[in-house]
């Protein structure tokens, strides 16, 4: 038996299995020619992140635009930075807003696929295995260097202005005997494993980035950490071979990672493996005093899913938000395909932004009042009553007290040619309805400047008196009409306009008084249809206690 593999034996006596039996248990997927298999791999260190969820929604899309696979992957191999319960936080979030998963976590709990654990820190034997054949082939070795020895090795080199790291002169350990590891090894000292670098600071690595282009950067030289002294992978190694056996195609992942290519594929090649293609995407920005900076998790509400789930914004809301910031043509597309699925739309990653977008919230209000004005009102209902369950308990009570007069209320200019965009979030609702419900009903039966307590009784007790709750929208506004002229408004605004002298007002001045006598606002959805809406009694009630109160403040 070789030395070498006598010391990957002494490493890992445990360990019975062979990369070749991984290969073989985990066999390349069979899909259609071109398909794209995708992950996600979060590590569970906090919630869900808007920017990790936008890395999801464009490995989702590249997955589905090629008939591919996109799977969850858990990265939990940090246990001091884990957070309980955070791996369900995210996947709750995916769920919540839209983004189905195929493989691997694909909810809280629930596990599907056959290239798993899913999870890396069930996977330690697989790490461990391949760990053994790259010692075995003395293409990783032992290191008994002491976090100390490490900490001197670091201050002498930024002392010296030296890059810091485990490379040439500074790499200690690579130069043991293997005689004297295997000595160490069963003297029991404490080693983590390290790859035995080919690389040369002097050369370089080029790779196409799908997003970002060519990218050239030095070779890798450093002796990175495979196996930390407990026996778990770090980061750069669990990547390689996770996304190897899991038959990963397109590592699609945030722009911070870059820098790790070089060492990713270094390690891809020493291990024998096919590299994946990698598109990094660039982080989402805020802008601040003038200067754009990264989204933050301390800084912005708005970069945790929680902050557009606890407002209400539809998934579909957020999802078309994401795709204009990851697309640009997605905009034009939407336009000319407006009752489309949103996953009809030809998302092309090469499209995707160099530099980091901009996050803007006033954006995203548009493209949900859009979102939201082609919902059926029965989803609308639907919606609204799963946020206010979570959020507004009060006011989920008060919309199922009766749901055929919750569901009128959301009928009104919906359904029609040209919807109204007037809702963002459903944290919106309760104001917007308030009118329709005594509980939440306030009105001050503020009057405009132009209109005076006097005329405002005279056009309500005018309008009283010819109140026909059967009345459609013409018929409707036909009555107002009818009532200008007596009263000294112009049913005409254009003759209003033409001799202003000759009237009190106009027709719009009678209905805006009719509003405010009905729902206490000067703009709302069509009227006549609230009217309808709101029943016989509760619009003479209203009308008559706005006539009360005109009269009495004369
Ligand atoms: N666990 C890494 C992270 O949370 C994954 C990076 C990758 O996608 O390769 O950022």
């Amino acid at each position: 038996m070789s030395v070498y593999l006598q010391l990957a034996q002494a490493m890992f006596p445990h360990i019975t299995k062979t990369p070749e039996d991984y290969e073989a248990q985990y066999p390349p997927r069979s899909l259609p020619d071109g398909a794209r298999v995708t992950r996600i791999a979060p590590s569970p260190t906090g919630y869900l992140h808007l920017g990790t969820f936008f890395t999801s929604m464009v490995n989702r899309l590249t997955a589905d635009a090629s008939q591919g696979v996109f799977f969850f992957r858990l990265e939990d191999t940090d246990k001091k930075r884990e957070v309980e319960g955070g791996a369900d936080d995210i996947l709750k979030g995916m769920k919540d807003f839209g983004l189905t998963i195929d493989e691997g976590f694909v909810a809280p709990g629930e596990i599907i696929g056959s290239y798993g654990p899913y999870q890396q820190s069930q996977r330690a034997e697989i790490y461990q295995a391949y760990v053994k054949l790259l010692v075995a082939e003395n293409k990783a070795y032992p290191c008994f260097c002491t976090e100390e020895e490490r900490q001197s090795a670091r201050d002498a080199q930024e002392a010296s202005k030296e890059r810091t790291g485990y490379y040439g002169k500074y790499a200690v350990c690579r130069n043991l005997s293997p005689d004297e590891a295997l000595q160490r090894i069963t003297a029991g000292e404490s080693y983590v494993v390290r790859l035995r670098s080919e690389g040369n600071e002097a050369n370089r690595v080029k790779f196409d980035d799908m997003i970002k282009g060519t990218i050239e950067m030095p070779e890798n030289d450093e002796d990175i950490v495979l196996l930390k002294s407990d026996g778990i992978p770090t980061y750069h190694f669990a990547h390689a071979v996770d996304d190897h056996l899991m038959r990963t195609t397109h590592v699609i992942r945030g722009d911070e990672w870059i820098s790790s290519v070089p060492k990713h594929l270094q390690l891809f090649k020493t291990l024998g493996f096919k590299p994946p293609k990698y598109a990094h995407v660039s982080p989402i920005m805020v802008e601040e005093n003038g200067n754009k900076r990264k989204l933050s998790k301390r800084k912005d509400p708005q970069a945790a899913m929680h902050f557009y789930a606890q407002q209400g914004y539809p998934a579909l809301s957020v999802l078309e938000y994401l795709l204009t910031i990851a697309n640009s043509d997605f905009e034009e597309w939407r336009r000319t395909n407006p009752t489309a699925p949103y996953n009809a739309f030809k998302f092309n990653l090469k499209k995707m932004s160099v530099s980091g977008a901009l996050f803007d919230l006033d954006k995203l209000n548009d493209v949900s009042k859009t979102v939201i004005a082609r919902m059926t009102a029965t989803e609308v209902a639907q919606q609204v009553l799963h946020w206010a369950d979570e959020y507004h308990p009060a006011f989920a009570a008060l919309l199922r007290r009766d749901t055929a007069y919750t569901e009128g209320i959301f009928s009104i200019d919906r359904g029609n040619a040209k919807p109204r965009k007037d809702i963002a979030r459903w944290s919106d609702v309760p104001d917007y309805v308030s009118y329709f419900f005594d509980e939440l009903y306030d009105n001050a039966l503020e009057l405009p400047d132009n209109i005076s307590p006097a005329d405002a009784a005279a056009i309500l007790r005018a309008y009283a008196a010819i109140y026909d709750p059967s009345e459609d929208k013409q018929a409707w506004f036909d009555s107002v009409k009818s009532i200008c002229a007596p009263l000294g408004f112009s049913p005409d605004v254009k003759e209003y306009k033409k001799n202003p002298d000759n009237f009190k007002g106009h027709v719009g001045d009678i209905s805006t008084v009719i509003r405010i006598a009905v729902t206490g606002r000067r703009m709302t959805p069509d009227l006549c249809s609230i009217m309808q809406q709101l029943g016989t009694d509760k619009v003479q009630e209203r009308l008559n206690t706005a006539i009360s109160v005109y009269e009495n403040n004369i």
